[in-house]
């Protein structure tokens, strides 16, 4: 009957025998080993990717993939940037009859306030779920969202986006060329020559821009 040699050792990654003064080494440049951390580093890394579909009055959308861990309140401050935000209006999401809003109670008396949007994704929302977000409550701007997929995986930063809808073209009320403004007065678009003299006051003139708040209260444009 032989005896084991001690001082050898099997590696638990490949298998190989080593004597104890070799393995340290060895370890530094085993494929076992570093294929099984790459895998720990991977799964660590992954987590759920919700990817959205957001649209709003039939020609305004946007495709975009957030983290799971993100919450509501990052997805509020991407719409307000990208789509939305003009004076800190409120805004709020409805997620199954149940509201989250951008502005938190301080307590909560007859327990019907809406919740705080300081929640991840990952807690309230699942696959094929339908949801609603609402910015500015005198005139609002409704938006529709759904989660269309949730994948394992990783991307750098909160969110990106996938894809967003072309600028829509707006017929000048005049001159039927390309309209650049809209006239909060009498509700027509302009080119910028003859919005100056359509006659309403220049200061209901606002900018088009590729948002479904264009025009309404004091929207000029994203911060994209
Ligand atoms: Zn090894
Ligand atoms: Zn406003
Ligand atoms: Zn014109
Ligand atoms: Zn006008």
């Amino acid at each position: 009957m032989g005896r084991s040699d001690t001082s050898r050792g099997e590696c638990r990654f490949c298998k190989k025998s080593f004597s104890g003064r070799g393995f340290g080494k060895h370890l530094l440049t085993c494929p076992g080993k570093k294929e099984r951390d790459e895998n720990l580093n991977e799964k660590k890394r992954k987590g759920d990717i919700y990817y959205i579909k957001i649209a709003a009055y039939g020609f305004y959308w946007l495709h975009v993939e957030i983290k799971g861990s993100a919450t509501l309140l990052d997805l509020d401050e991407f719409l307000r940037e990208i789509w939305v935000e003009c004076c800190g209006h409120l805004s709020q999401f409805t997620i199954y009859g149940e509201r989250y809003s951008s502005y938190e109670e301080e307590d909560d008396w007859w327990g019907d306030a809406p919740k705080s949007m300081k929640i991840s994704l990952g807690k309230v929302l699942d696959v094929k779920d339908k949801f609603d977000y609402e910015y500015d409550f005198g005139s609002t701007t409704h938006l529709a969202l759904q989660v269309l997929d949730i994948r394992k995986g990783f991307i750098k930063g909160k969110i990106r986006i996938l894809a967003r809808n072309n600028p829509p073209v707006y017929i000048c009320e005049k001159c039927k060329n390309i309209a650049s403004q809209t006239c909060q007065a009498c509700w027509d678009d302009f080119c910028d020559k003859c919005i100056e003299d359509h006659g309403c006051d220049e200061d209901y003139a606002m900018p088009l821009v590729n948002s479904p708040r264009t025009g309404v209260c004091g929207y000029v444009g994203d911060a994209y």
